[in-house]
């Protein structure tokens, strides 16, 4: 059922939704066409040219392929910057359907395709038809991947350049009803950190194992005491992962190799249970190295920060999906998730919002309740005219006349 709403969201519903047809046609577009991280040249071409030719000011080249396009209106002093990330991930698509990727191996697996035309739609509406007072900034991010697009923006100058009271970004996301806007007060998205250890032995036959110091057996070691961390070291009620994605050592059966190779994800939702892993995943691997008599090496790479929502902005993002799609459509308390994000990089320097909308959660959703990364996976559709209606409204809210 839907709860009664008022007129201007009502009307802001009916018109994004009539023009809803040719943005889709355009995340199509854009969906044929994936691009990878810093890779974005077309896309961000089609961006800048339709920013343009609707009247936005547009900055070209932060972090490579970013965009920022500008609209500046009234008197108002305030300036409010939205996000969309551009970016493909390096998957061979599998959902059939007829604007599948063009590209083999690469796909917008993630929805970036979408999120870009959401807001592309909302640029054009804000433009022709929307009221405020204050300064926009759509920010159109490459690179968030993995390969920290947001941060290299942020290392060009963006919030120099175009200072922002606040920033919000919306990702889909499915298992949640299609067009439910989900979010939450404080850490929302996890801390994603890569760790290579690489185990330093003495490589040996394998019939004699007394003459060598063998890698393979210090490294399950190892496998089986990270685990521990998080079992014994880490607060029972706070969130940490420690992954080994990978374990690589030797080639044949009687030999002991020399060395061995492992591969660690770790996450949290907390800046302080980030660092005790850092720590204690240092002290155990070199403990553990040590007593098996191999050396280790330690490599580790700190990734994502925790994205943290503040506190105002929260509550603005909240009441104005309430009064666009309806209370019994909005969850307030989401809940955080362990992947990452970097957007958490803008919400370090600038207060913030990041919110997550469904993207479908049954078989009628079809590809939209596939999870994201997945081969099948495909954005919903029926989301471009809701997002671009919310990013209209914030707008509205935000820089009120
Ligand atoms: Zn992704
Ligand atoms: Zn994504």
């Amino acid at each position: 059922m839907n709860a009664p709403r008022e007129p201007i969201a009502h009307d802001l519903l009916a018109a994004l939704t009539a023009q809803a047809d040719e943005f889709i046609a355009v995340r199509r577009d854009i969906h044929r066409h994936p691009e990878m991280g810093y890779k974005e040249y077309r896309t961000s071409d089609l961006v800048a040219e339709q920013l343009q030719s609707w009247g936005y000011e547009v900055h070209r080249g932060l972090g490579g392929t970013g965009v920022v396009g500008t609209l500046r209106r009234g008197t108002g002093g305030k300036s409010l910057g939205l996000r969309a990330d551009m970016d493909a991930l390096p998957i061979e698509e599998a959902t059939g359907l007829p604007y599948s990727s063009c590209q083999p191996g690469i796909m917008h697996a993630c929805g970036h395709d979408g999120h870009t035309a959401m807001l592309l739609a909302a640029a054009r509406h804000i433009a022709q038809q929307v009221e405020f007072s204050g300064t926009l900034h759509l920010i159109f991010q490459p690179a968030e991947e993995g390969l920290g697009g947001a941060r290299k923006m942020m290392d060009d100058g963006l919030f120099r350049l175009f200072p922002c009271d606040a920033v919000f970004a919306m990702h889909n996301m499915p298992g949640h009803p299609q067009g439910h806007l989900v979010l939450r007060q404080g850490p929302m998205m996890a801390s994603s950190d890569y760790v290579s250890i690489v185990l330093e032995g003495v490589g040996g036959h394998g019939a004699m194992p007394h003459r060598a110091a063998d890698p393979v057996v210090a490294g399950a070691a190892i496998v089986l005491g990270l685990q521990s961390i998080v079992a014994r070291n880490v607060d029972p009620q706070q969130t940490a992962v420690i992954t080994v994605g990978a374990f690589n050592a030797g080639v044949a059966n009687n030999v002991i190799p020399h060395t061995a190779r492992l591969e660690l994800s770790v996450r949290s939702l907390d800046p302080q249970v980030r660092e005790l892993l850092a720590q204690r995943i240092q002290d155990l691997v070199h403990g553990q190295a040590q007593s098996y008599g191999v050396k280790a090496q330690v490599n580790y790479q700190r990734g994502y920060p925790v994205l943290v929502n503040h506190a105002g902005p929260t509550e603005l993002a909240a009441a104005v999906a309430e009064e666009l799609v309806g209370a019994g459509r909005v969850n307030r308390q989401g809940p955080a998730l362990t992947g990452s994000e970097d957007f958490a990089f803008f919400l370090q320097e600038v207060p913030g919002c990041y919110l997550l909308i469904g993207n479908g959660d049954g078989q009628s959703d079809g590809h939209g309740a596939c999870m994201v990364h997945n081969p099948g996976y495909d954005f919903n559709d029926r989301n471009v005219a809701i997002g671009s209606a919310y990013w209209s409204l914030l707008v509205q809210r935000f820089l009120s006349v």
